[in-house]
């Protein structure tokens, strides 16, 4: 069907006529998105069953990805690049009338996720399939993604996000796999046959019907499943036909994060996090039972991965199954259980590890909560034995205490790997944040360096250089990456270098007019795109950036000579609906916005733009036409960062804190091709445990910090002079969490070099081409490959290139 030009147009015709009862005239675009992606889902299917199929009949090991976000982007452009049948699809639409990228666009962006942990998860799905490996995710498909952002007046507005809303051609229902999870009711214990047992009994029982999604690798025959998984009331329901009880029961997989102030959306979070472990693990078994019979060697077949502690409750839920349906003990259980699982942590944010109430989660969850406790007491045994009558330690690792359950604690425990996500990440971890677990169980202990896959990131965001790196070093570095470096012996030609400023230029075309289409802002071209994207949070330091841009403002204003290399600084965030603060500082950006922009002569020479929803679609046209990667972040607070990586594939030098995975660039491109500033983790360290940062002292003593913060409050932005007082507090009332206005000056200073860098074009050409060669190091190949060897243990099945 895809074979050539001619037959594709014949298939795709009769496909609309016999999918939409139309003809080519009255279609569409939707019609046409439609026609193709149910086309291609369709050639794909012999595939997808092949794959399966070989899984069964080799029985080797496989993974099982639990992630509570996969924020996969676009689909119907991926496929069709690793499918390599994009150029005969873009060419037989031309020729009937149709833009293969307006199709494009008119499919719905998935977001189900927030961020980098979501991102990271659709990245490892993609290099999974395409090294062959036998890995499926497994996660909620929720009715609405993340909300979509809406600027109204310089605040943001959360929508409501509607990706189904035309139906996703990408899935396939399968009811006949449905699974059933149990919440609330109570554990009757009897005896009988010398042994204990457990029944939950008056349990609500929610139905979990599976929607799988092909993950189709690049250039391969593999296509590897992502399931996810959809509440629906069970026919079994007491209450069955009741309205409130349906609501109840759909709700669990309504939304993305539901709000969780207040206890009721606590529980709800609770019973996704159950329902996706629960259905999951029940899945996996079900599939193992298919070819093993002997649940005690589970691990030799089966890897389960703990994307974060979302997922955290397998640990006990594959302890119950094991037990109460397979009848292991609990030491057979146990050996099998800290086998088959590994955990993933992502953060060292206090406020992000998650603890829950016992009160909330004993009636919830009645069984698990019982094998948690007993898990929670072998454990504390454990540690009595290793260290006898240190009960403060002991309190302190427990997996409950103070009426909490620490999932960060259940996952350790439970597993036989945990990894941080960048080397220093790691390494705080082991010497830090989770020392006291090391100290016991240092085997389970190592890092995996986060990775993107450079076929979203570069072969299809960016055509424009991946045609000109291929044309000058061939294509083997798109299956392997890390021959981007053969680049690197061609970077002081003038002619690479000229296309390459070329491509940016085009790029940054491309992006300018989205600007002024959605921003109304003409942007000069020439001015350096200096762009940070991701999240707002307090700890990525947004605000510091704006603080910059305020003194910058300064300068113009008072020295009329001040010269300085004309920027465009561009803003990408949404701030979560309830964090208060980040919402602060996405008004501010648009109020400093208003000043800068409106200014006829700070206006000549920088530009202030946000660009409103944040989303993977709008990162794949911003990456591309970057000139500087603003990755800012407290040093010690970045786990890993993966926008700093995309940035760098595609040519856009840093400035950044020595932080995640910013140190492992540079240690990769070399110091002088990286712009670095601001306090080490150590130094961070020092002063959170001495105390002895005064934010005030560098208020008092540096004039150019006193005019900006005394900004905030003084009118300068707004009549209300209240509007960003709690900005000013954050900084000089709260002593300055993130140590912003220790870093400023050393910010000001690299920015200068950033500046006067960019005026050396020749050498910022060779430098961006330095990054690009060594960007290879980061594509999630690499990534996968060490979990696949390191942590899974598992191999590629069926290699048919
Ligand atoms: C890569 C990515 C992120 C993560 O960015 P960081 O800078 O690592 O925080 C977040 N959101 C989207 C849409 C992304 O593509």
């Amino acid at each position: 069907m895809f074979s050539n030009k001619e037959r594709f147009k014949k298939g795709y015709l009769k496909k609309l006529e016999s999918l939409c009862g139309k003809g080519i005239e009255e279609s569409t675009i939707r019609d046409q998105y439609h026609t193709l992606g149910n086309m291609v889902r369709e050639y794909i299917s012999t595939k997808w069953i092949e794959t399966n199929e070989l899984y069964r009949s080799e029985n080797k090991k496989q993974v099982y990805y639990l992630s509570i976000e996969f924020l996969l982007g676009r689909l119907l452009g991926q496929n069709l690049l690793n499918l390599e049948i994009k150029e005969v699809v873009e060419e037989g639409l031309h020729d009937l009338g149709i833009s293969l990228s307006e199709i494009e666009e008119c499919e719905s962006d998935p977001a189900l996720g927030n961020g980098g942990l979501g991102r990271l998860a659709a990245c490892f799905i993609d290099s999974l399939a395409t090294l062959n490996l036998p890995g499926h995710g497994y996660g909620i498909r929720y009715k609405h993604g993340l909300f979509d952002q809406k600027i109204v007046d310089g605040y943001q507005v959360e929508l409501p996000e509607q990706w189904l809303r035309h139906g996703n051609v990408w899935e396939v229902r399968k009811p006949e796999e449905a699974i059933k999870v149990f919440f609330w009711g109570r554990v009757e214990t009897s005896y009988d046959n010398n042994a204990l047992s457990f029944k939950h009994v008056g349990a609500q029982k929610v139905l979990a019907v599976p929607y799988d999604m092909p993950v189709i690798g690049y250039q391969v025959d593999t296509v590897n499943t992502l399931r996810l998984w959809n509440a629906e009331p069970s026919s079994l329901g007491p209450n069955q036909d009741t309205l409130s009880y349906k609501r109840e029961i759909e709700a669990i997989t309504d939304y993305l994060y539901p709000d969780d102030t207040h206890d009721e959306g606590k529980i709800l979070r609770l019973k996704q996090q159950y329902f996706l472990v629960s259905s999951s693990i029940q899945s996996i078994i079900a599939s193992f039972k298919k070819e093993n019979q002997n649940l005690r060697e589970l691990h030799h077949s089966v890897a389960i991965h703990i994307n974060d502690t979302h997922p955290a409750m397998a640990v006990p839920e594959l302890m119950r199954i094991l037990m109460d349906i397979e009848g292991l003990t609990w030491d057979e259980a146990w050996e099998v259980t800290t086998n088959t699982l590994s955990y993933t942590n992502h953060t060292i944010l206090s406020e992000a590890l998650e603890k829950w109430p016992i009160y909330l989660f004993q009636p919830l969850l009645p069984r698990i909560y019982m094998i948690i406790e007993e898990i929670n007491e072998r454990f504390c045994a454990e540690l009595w034995d290793h260290y006898p009558g240190e009960w403060e330690r002991i309190e302190h690792m427990a997996i409950i205490a103070h009426g909490l359950v620490k999932m960060a604690h259940l996952a350790i425990v439970g597993s036989n790997s945990i990894n941080g996500v960048a080397k220093i990440h790691s390494d705080i971890l082991k010497n830090r944040e989770m020392k006291s677990f090391y100290d016991i169980y240092p085997w389970k202990f190592n890092n995996k360096t986060n990775g993107i896959t450079h076929r979203r990131w570069l072969l299809k965001a960016n055509p424009e250089l991946t045609s000109l790196i291929t044309e000058v070093i061939g294509d083997e570095w798109k299956r392997q990456p890390e021959k981007l470096l053969d680049l690197k012996r061609h970077i002081y030609h003038p002619e690479l270098k000229e296309r390459f400023a070329a491509v940016k230029r085009k790029r940054k075309e491309i992006l300018a007019k989205e600007i002024a289409d959605k921003n109304g802002i003409i942007v000069d071209i020439d001015s350096i795109f200096d762009v940070q994207v991701k999240r707002l949070h307090a700890y990525k330091r947004q605000l510091l950036n704006v603080l910059h841009i305020m003194y910058l403002y300064n300068r113009i204003k008072e020295d009329a000579n001040y010269s300085i290399q004309p920027r465009t600084f561009i803003f990408g965030a949404k701030a979560s609906p309830t964090y208060y603060y980040a919402k602060k500082v996405i008004k501010l950006i648009h109020s400093l916005a208003d000043k800068v922009n409106n200014d006829p002569r700070v206006s000549q020479v920088i530009k202030v733009i946000f660009m409103g929803n944040y989303r993977v679609s709008l990162a794949e046209d911003i990456f591309p036409a970057a000139d500087v990667s603003e990755q800012i972040s407290t040093a010690s607070k970045e786990a890993s960062g993966t926008g700093n990586m995309k940035f760098m594939m595609n040519g856009a030098l840093t400035v950044g804190t020595l932080d995640g995975a910013n140190i492992e660039i540079m240690e990769e491109v070399g110091r002088e091709n990286i712009f670095t500033f601001g306090l080490t983790a150590g130094e961070v360290q020092r002063y959170e445990e001495n105390g002895r940062y005064r934010s005030m002292e560098y208020y008092h003593h540096d004039l150019r910090i006193r005019q900006v913060v005394d900004q905030l409050t003084n009118g300068f932005f707004s009549e209300d002079e209240g509007e960003f007082e709690s900005i000013a507090d954050s900084l000089l009332v709260q002593n300055d969490q993130y140590f912003l206005l220790r870093d400023f000056a050393s910010y000001i200073d690299v920015q200068e070099r950033v500046g006067n860098a960019y005026q050396n074009r020749d050498k910022w050409l060779e430098q961006a081409l330095i990054n690009i060669s060594h960007s290879g190091y980061f594509s999630s190949d690499r990534t996968i490959q060490q979990y696949a060897d390191e942590i899974w243990k598992i191999g590629p099945v069926g290699i048919r290139i």
